[in-house]
Formats: C-alpha cells, sequence, structure tokens
C-alpha cells in the first residue's frame, strides 16, 4: 500500500470515516444512553431549581396585579418546565432501555411522557413569537426549532415503547433519534438563553462596552454537555460544534446593542478547539474500547479458524432455548461430527492445508444444518443442535459434500446422536453424543451412531470410573497384581510385574483393559499410577518387616506421567519413605509412549537411570519404530511381546524373528524378557536362544498379592538366590 493511500487511511480512521462493525457501534450507542442517563438527571434538577427559583410569588413582580396568572407562569417557567419535560422523558426512556423485561411502569412513564413532549408544543400558540427586532427574531427561531424537536422525541420514544419487541435494530436507531433531538434541544436551549442574556436590555444602561457575558457560560455548559458526554464521530464532532459556534458567534458579533470585544472572541475560538479536541479523543479512545471488547467478546463466542461458534457459546445458547420454550429441550439433537482420520491431511499435506478443510468442512455444515446451531468443538471435531428429528437425511446430505470436498483422501465422516433429557446440561449432552460417536471409530462402513441403551450403560461406567478415580485410591479399590517373572534356564522366581486391578463396590473386578486407556484419555492415568508406586513400596516394606522375601518389582509408566508429575520425585519420596533398595523397582515404558517428544523422555529417563533405577522397555516390537528406540535410549532389559508368540506353532518365521531380536539385544548389551508364555514348547526355545526372563501363564496369572506371597512361601515359586 502506498504511503498516500496509508496517510489518507489514517485520516479517515482519524476523523471516523472509517466504517464501525455493528458491534462497535451499538456498544457506542449504549454508552450514549448511559450517558444521557447523568444528562438528563442534571438537567431535571437544574431546571426544577429555575422553575421554583422563578415562580416564587415573593419576588415575581406583578404578580398581585397580573390579571391572568397561569400567563405570567407559562412566562416565567415556560421554558424550564418544557426543558424540564424533554429531560425526564429522555431519562426514563435511557434507564427502561437497559431493562431488558417489560415493566409496565416504565411503560406507562415512556407513553405520559412521549405524550407530554407531543403535546408541549401545543402551548406555543400562547407564545409570541416575534420577527421584528434583533433579539425577538433569535428568540423566536431557537423557541420554534425547539418546539419542532419536542414532538419528534416523543415520537421515537413512542415509537420505540411500543414496538421494542419487533424492531431489534431499528431499536438502536431510534435510540440514537433520541439522543440528537436531546442533543439539539440542548444547544438550541444554550443559543437561546446565551444570547438572551448577551441581548437583555438591563444590561444596556451599565455600561456601552459591557464587557461581562454572564450567561454565555449556559452557551458553553451545553456543548461541552452535548459534545463530550455524548460520543460523535469525529467529523460529527467538527461539523456540529463549529456550526453552532460559528451560528452564536454571528449572532453576538451581528447584534447591534452590544459590542463583542476581541479577547472574548479569541477565548470563545480557543474553547471551540478544546471542546472539539477532546471531543474526537473520547470519540477514539471508546472506538478503541469498542474494538477491544469486540475481539474479546468474539473470541468468548465464535471460533476463529472456521467462524463457527465454539462449544460454550453454543452450550449458552442452547440453555437460552431452553429458558425461552422449556419443552425445547424434547425437540432437540444432538449431533457430534468427528472427521475420521482428519490427522493424515496434516500429516501429508501440512497444517495449512488441514486448516483450509476445516473452514470449507465448515462451510458446508452451514449450508446443510441452515437454522441449526452449529459450533467447533475442538480439532476436527463440531457439534450441531437441531431442533427436529429430520437429522438421518441432514447427515447423509453432508456425508455427500465431504466425499466431493476431500477427493481421493481416505477421511471419513462420524456422527454420534444423542437426545437431551430434560433439564439436562447441555455439555452431558455433547459428551454422550461423542460417545456414541466414537464408538463407530473405527467402523468405516458405519457412518452414524445412535446413544442407546447399551450405549448408556457404556458411558455411565466410564464416567464412574473417571469420577471415581481418586475415592477408589482412597479406599484401596485399587491394588496391584502380581505377575511372576522367572529365569529361563532355572524357571526360578527373579521378579514380579505389578498390573494395577480396580475392585470395585458397585462394578465388581475391572480390568486395566477398561480404565488404563480411558484414564490416559482424561489425563489422569499418573494418579493410578503413583498409587501404584505407594502400594508397591508399601507392601514391599511390610514383607521386609516381616521376614517375608521380596523379589524386584517392575512398575508400569504411562508416556503421560511424564507430563502430568513429576515420576522421580515420586519415586524417590516413596524409596525414601519406606527405606527400599532402588534395585528392586524397574521402571516399565512402553515403546509407543517413547515417540513424540523424543528428547524430552530421553532427558527424563537418562535421570531415572543416573538416579539407579533400571528402565525397562515394555512391548518391544509391537509399534512401528522399536529399532529407532533401540537407538535413541538405553535400556537395561527389553520385553519382547506378546503377540511374537500368538503364532508360534504354525508361523515358522516367528522363530527366526525371535532368535534374532535376541542376538541384537545381545549385541547391544541389553536383557531380554519374553512376555506372553503360555507353551513349554515356547518357554523351552527361548531358553535355548538365549532369552534370560520369561513371563507368561504358564509359570503363573497375575496374582493378588497374598496369593502371590503364600506361593512363594509354599515354594510353588522357589524365590532365585540371584534377584538383582
Ligand atoms: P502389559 O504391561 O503388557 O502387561 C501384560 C499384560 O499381559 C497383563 O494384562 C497380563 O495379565 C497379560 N498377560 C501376562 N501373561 C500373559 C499370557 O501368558 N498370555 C496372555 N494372553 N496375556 C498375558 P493386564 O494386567 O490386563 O494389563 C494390560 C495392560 O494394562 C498392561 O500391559 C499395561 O500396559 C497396562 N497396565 C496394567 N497395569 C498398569 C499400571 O499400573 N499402570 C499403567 N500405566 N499401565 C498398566
Ligand atoms: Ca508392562
Ligand atoms: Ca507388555
Amino acid at each position: 500500500m502506498s504511503y498516500i493511500k496509508r496517510f489518507f487511511l489514517f485520516i479517515s480512521d482519524l476523523l471516523g470515516f472509517k466504517k464501525n462493525s455493528s458491534y462497535v457501534k451499538s456498544y457506542i450507542n449504549d454508552a450514549n444512553v448511559k450517558s444521557s442517563i447523568y444528562m438528563s438527571f442534571i438537567v431535571i434538577v437544574l431546571e426544577l431549581w429555575m422553575i421554583i427559583r422563578n415562580t416564587n410569588t415573593y419576588i415575581i413582580p406583578g404578580w398581585a396585579a397580573a390579571p391572568n396568572k397561569f400567563d405570567l407562569i407559562y412566562k416565567l417557567a415556560g421554558p424550564y418546565v418544557l426543558f424540564l419535560i424533554c429531560a425526564t422523558a429522555v431519562l426514563v426512556f435511557a434507564i427502561s432501555y437497559f431493562k431488558k423485561k417489560n415493566y409496565k411502569g416504565f411503560f406507562i412513564a415512556n407513553i405520559v411522557l412521549s405524550a407530554l413532549c407531543i403535546l408541549y408544543p401545543l402551548l406555543l400558540v400562547k407564545e409570541k413569537l416575534d420577527f421584528n427586532t434583533e433579539k425577538t427574531i433569535v428568540n423566536s427561531i431557537t423557541t420554534l426549532l425547539i418546539y419542532c424537536s419536542l414532538p419528534l422525541l416523543g415520537a421515537a420514544i413512542l415509537t420505540n415503547t411500543l414496538y421494542k419487541n419487533k424492531l431489534n435494530k431499528n431499536h438502536t436507531v431510534l435510540s440514537m433519534l433520541v439522543i440528537i433531538l436531546f442533543a439539539t434541544v440542548c444547544l438550541l436551549f444554550g443559543v437561546k438563553v446565551g444570547y438572551s442574556d448577551f441581548a437583555n436590555p438591563l444590561y444596556k444602561g451599565d455600561s456601552p462596552n459591557f464587557d461581562r457575558l454572564k450567561m454565555i457560560t449556559c452557551f458553553l455548559t451545553m456543548t461541552i454537555f452535548v459534545a463530550c458526554l455524548l460520543i460523535w464521530k469525529p467529523y460529527i464532532s467538527i461539523i456540529l460544534l463549529t456550526s453552532i459556534f460559528v451560528i452564536f458567534l454571528r449572532l453576538l458579533k451581528g447584534y447591534h446593542g452590544r459590542e463583542f470585544l476581541e479577547p472574548d472572541e479569541i477565548n470563545y475560538i480557543t474553547f471551540l478547539i478544546s471542546i472539539t479536541m477532546v471531543a474526537i479523543s473520547i470519540y477514539q479512545q471508546r472506538v478503541a474500547e469498542a474494538r477491544k471488547d469486540e475481539k474479546l467478546m468474539y473470541d468468548a463466542k465464535y471460533d476463529r479458524l472456521v467462524n463457527l461458534y465454539n462449544q460454550d457459546y453454543l452450550c449458552e445458547l442452547y440453555e437460552e432455548k431452553c429458558h425461552i420454550d422449556s419443552s425445547f429441550y424434547s425437540k432437540a439433537n444432538f449431533l457430534f461430527i468427528n472427521l475420521s482420520q482428519f490427522r493424515m491431511i496434516n500429516d501429508q499435506r501440512g497444517v495449512d492445508e488441514g486448516d483450509k478443510l476445516l473452514i470449507k468442512f465448515s462451510e458446508v455444515l452451514k449450508e446443510v444444518f441452515t437454522n441449526d446451531l452449529i459450533a467447533r468443538q475442538a480439532d476436527d471435531h463440531f457439534v450441531v443442535i437441531i431442533d427436529n428429528e429430520a437429522y438421518l437425511e441432514k447427515i447423509n446430505q453432508l456425508n455427500d459434500k465431504l466425499k466431493e470436498l476431500v477427493g481421493n483422501l481416505f477421511i471419513l465422516l462420524k456422527v454420534g446422536v444423542y437426545k437431551p433429557q430434560e433439564n439436562e446440561s447441555p455439555y452431558t449432552a455433547i459428551d454422550k453424543a461423542r460417545y456414541a460417536c466414537g464408538i463407530i471409530k473405527r467402523k468405516p462402513e458405519e457412518l452414524y451412531s445412535i446413544y442407546g441403551d447399551n450405549i448408556d450403560k457404556e458411558f455411565k461406567k466410564k464416567q464412574y470410573i473417571i469420577n471415581n478415580l481418586d475415592e477408589a485410591i482412597k479406599n484401596d479399590w485399587i491394588q496391584a497384581y502380581y505377575q511372576p517373572v522367572v529365569w529361563s534356564v532355572n524357571k526360578e522366581l527373579c521378579g514380579a510385574e505389578a498390573l494395577a486391578r480396580w475392585i470395585d463396590p458397585e462394578y465388581g473386578f475391572l480390568s486395566p483393559a477398561e480404565f488404563i486407556p480411558l484414564l490416559e484419555e482424561n489425563r489422569l492415568i499418573h494418579k493410578l499410577d503413583a498409587a501404584i508406586i505407594v502400594y508397591v513400596c508399601k507392601k514391599m516394606r511390610e514383607a521386609m518387616d516381616n521376614n517375608r522375601p521380596v523379589v524386584p518389582i517392575s512398575i508400569n509408566f504411562s508416556r503421560l506421567d511424564f507430563e502430568l508429575m513429576d515420576v522421580e520425585k515420586i519415586l524417590e519420596e516413596n524409596i525414601t519413605k519406606y527405606n527400599i533398595d532402588k534395585k528392586l523397582i524397574h521402571i516399565e515404558i512402553t515403546e509407543s509412549a517413547l515417540s513424540g517428544n523424543v528428547s524430552l523422555m530421553r532427558e527424563k529417563i537418562l535421570s531415572l537411570k543416573n538416579k539407579g533405577y533400571a528402565i525397562w522397555l515394555d512391548d518391544f516390537g509391537s509399534g512401528y519404530s522399536s529399532l529407532n528406540v533401540l537407538k535413541d535410549f538405553t535400556f537395561d532389559v527389553i520385553k519382547i511381546d506378546m503377540t511374537f508368540l500368538s503364532n508360534f506353532e504354525t508361523n515358522e518365521k516367528t522363530k527366526d524373528i525371535l532368535d534374532s531380536i535376541i542376538q541384537l539385544a545381545n549385541k547391544l548389551g541389553v536383557k531380554t524378557l519374553t512376555e506372553g508364555v503360555e507353551t513349554i514348547e515356547e518357554s523351552e526355545f527361548l531358553k535355548d536362544i538365549g532369552c534370560q526372563r520369561l513371563q507368561g501363564y504358564l509359570f503363573g496369572k497375575p496374582f493378588k498379592l497374598d496369593d502371590f506371597e503364600e506361593k512363594i512361601e509354599k515354594k510353588q515359586f522357589i524365590v532365585s538366590e540371584n534377584i538383582l
């Protein structure tokens, strides 16, 4: 952009020519309506005071002799009453503007006051409009103008009051009109009072160059009032103030009864400049505030990337709808939409392409669900609340459009549907729709899944697990079971693996498959693993105190543990507290845990190793980066995954592979353990190829600690002499 263009843009923004968003407009409008509350209140007090002062019968000259007292009062207090009515009407209007509910009192007051605004100018017939002398011309014109503005103001308030609910946008326009008319009346009033004072014949005799302009302050006050309390666009402030000052200056200079002195003129112009500057700076300040506020409001409600609602705002809107129509929930259906395999596009074509697709998909969502509430929940997840049962047709439509969008990419649409209960939180409803959606995640042929009774049972169980983890730890519903690890050469016990079990009073025995992945998903796994550390150390201390034999125990760790807690610190604390030899604790980390942030994991593992803990690589061979893992980390033992043994009998290659792995490990100076040994053939083969440790049902399943110890005591497990 050229400098000239930029300069013009800057100036046009400075002068307020830049178009404001509707949010900024209504922000400024609200600020103006609020200011008019203070303005009108002050005017009311002033006018009341003037009316009381002017109608004090003790000081009114000729009160007793006056033939028509009403006329006299009107003459003395008429303009103030007019202004009083105007200000009261504005005050009531402004207060009721901010009330969301329609209060009857406000309604009536608005009607009465707007009627007065319309009717009061009828008294104009009483006023003698005189266009003959310099002084009376100005007085008559301002009076006429004020009397014209007032009914318009009344009409605007009346329309607004009667049609408030139907107008919406015009509601703002009308309130702007009320404020503009109020400002007009104020300015005209200032001119009228200021001028009539200047031209007051009472001062004439004082001195030919009477140098006091007492009531000019009224004019100035009114302009400050209008220009600084209300916010105008800068160019309007400039036009408004300059024209009103020029008119007034011309009137003063044109009046022949008295001289308008040069210093007065200079003061006067200085004043104009100051007020204009203040008015502009107030505008700029307010607009900056409004824009900032708008941004915050936008972020609170919308997702910036795709320009859809965010989840919180969607929930708020749903609750609002239920509040207005308490049966809304019964019509509503929550759809949780997931683009399965979306990560592929990010991985293969980059995040920018991924974003583009999300934006396009959001457009499609808006097309298909025209009148429904749509939000982006996170990533490639969307939520739609549809207020009828015709969602299947729309889901199919969406699926067709998605296929057009993604072309040959393997991205699938998955939708979970949930019908909410009365008073159910929209967040829970979304969770349930999401849960239904998750069930078909790995079923390419299924497009949608509707949350039913069976899913409900499963969902409740999962919720229960998530919500009761702390309770379970506190009440020892969670314990470690111990599975023996033996030397391959003599099958003597050389250790055990601690495997978590949850024995629940309500659901009974829960296996790790039910809670470990769930706790990982919900980033709670560290609580469980910390509890297992405590359990293992505490039980080991008890055994040692009672002179029962102990063997090294391997404890399982998830990748997330290293993010969510200080593994090393917790281990050290318990080792110290229960006075346990570090050699008795092995740390098992699965291969998949080591992908991702390699340098961080390496640092943590190295530090644990330096502290004296043995690090065991779990599930070796189950992932696809095994060999890299061996290159990047140093392990004491690798645990060969049990999947290798699953077709030991039938697949000849298995033996070669196992043999090679053991040889590779030997080369690297790493010890080996094979998991899932179930037959004597497997056990013998593994011993022959040099795998040192074995674990599997052949030697024992995971046992409750008591049973495990009993087996040791009864010599069913022979503890090896060589356990460390
Ligand atoms: P894992 O660490 O690979 O544990 C071995 C699993 O294989 C155990 O299942 C064990 O019971 C089972 N298993 C042992 N020998 C045999 C066998 O000969 N044949 C067969 N078919 N299976 C055998 P479990 O106890 O259900 O644990 C499942 C997984 O849950 C564990 O796999 C581990 O990844 C995780 N896990 C268990 N306890 C914990 C824990 O305390 N913390 C963490 N983070 N994960 C745990
Ligand atoms: Ca393990
Ligand atoms: Ca394993």
